[in-house]
């Protein structure tokens, strides 16, 4: 059972109790990106086991009245093992999804992983969303598939020029990963100054599927700025438990979608998000004391 202090961040264990918090949140307006934890696998057992699950998951929220999708990690569905058992897992996943209008998300895992990250989204996102144009890319309903891309890495800016015509969506974050020097920008100013080049570029250049994917509330600020100027879609998105007043202050107005991860592979999750920030141990022992 997951203690009080991790539910927090953890929507639960089952599948059932990840519905269970998506049906919550669908009430104050937010939708929910639903991600089962798991990542690094170097044994084909819980690859398949955990795109299973997926697609699973795809079904129950098809069937259901709820507004979710998915978002997976490449290395939980095999990158480890290989391109192709990644390729032909997330295959598996984005067909089901495709078929039932549900939008699959592909995180972004460190630099490693980036081209084989984005190589897969551009092959499957055109096979996938390829019906659809680049300006079509609504993820209530129609299916389609998106990527994340990283502000801390310098090779970002080429990729999203590469990206902008693809028919799919692109989820801006600042970067989780402690990267090299030499490939990435490791002080923050730095990366803040190009997490806004990166928007000022989405907004000016694509046709819509912008997912800015922060908490940050200067981040926040500058793109609806930006959405001001250039009337260019886009959403809101941020984890579970990390600001959630602020979630429910921006759906009001805004495509707010929180992305909520579920799994019995929690603690390490649980621990990553206290140790970016001790604050988020404190919020969760007020929260299970009342204080
Ligand atoms: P930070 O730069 O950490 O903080 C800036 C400001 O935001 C703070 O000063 C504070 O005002 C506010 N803030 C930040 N955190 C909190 C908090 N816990 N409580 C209160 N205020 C806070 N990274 C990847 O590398 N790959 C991914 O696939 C990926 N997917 C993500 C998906 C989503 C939906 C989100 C929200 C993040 C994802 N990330 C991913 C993580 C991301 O890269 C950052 O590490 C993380 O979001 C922290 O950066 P930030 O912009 O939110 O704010």
């Amino acid at each position: 059972m997951i203690p009080p202090i991790a539910r927090r961040f953890v929507a639960g264990e089952s599948p059932a109790e990840a519905l269970d918090h998506v049906r919550k949140a669908n009430r104050r307006n937010v939708k929910v990106i639903v991600n089962l934890l798991g990542e690094h696998y170097d044994d084909r057992g819980p690859v398949r086991d955990d795109a299973a699950a997926y697609r699973s998951l795809v079904a129950d929220i098809a069937a259901s009245d709820l507004e979710a999708c998915i978002s997976v990690k490449p290395s939980q569905l095999g990158l480890d093992l290989g391109e192709d058992v990644f390729r032909e897992e997330l295959e598996t996943i984005v067909g089901t999804a495709a078929d039932r209008g549900i939008f699959v998300w592909i995180d972004m895992e460190d630099h490693t992983t980036t081209d084989a990250t984005l190589d897969a989204y551009e092959e499957f996102a055109r096979k996938y969303g390829g019906e659809r144009s680049a300006s079509d890319r609504d993820s209530d309903g129609t299916g389609g598939v998106g990527v994340c891309v990283q502000a801390n890495l310098k090779r970002t800016r080429n990729d999203i020029e590469r990206l902008a015509d693809v028919p799919g969506k692109v989820r801006f974050v600042k970067g989780a990963y402690d990267e090299p020097a030499a490939i990435a920008y490791t002080d923050s100013s730095r990366v803040n100054t190009e997490y806004e080049a990166l928007l000022e570029f989405a907004f000016e250049h694509f046709d819509g599927g912008i997912a800015v994917g922060s908490h940050d509330p200067a981040m926040i600020e500058r793109a609806i700025d930006l959405h001001e100027e250039y009337g260019t879609d886009f959403e809101f998105q941020m984890l579970m438990g990390v600001r959630e007043d602020a979630q429910y202050e921006l759906a009001r107005e805004y495509d707010m979608w929180q992305y909520a991860p579920y799994g019995n592979r929690w603690k390490s999750y649980f621990y990553r998000r206290v140790m970016e920030r001790k604050e988020n141990l404190w919020f969760a022992l007020r929260a299970i004391t009342g204080r």
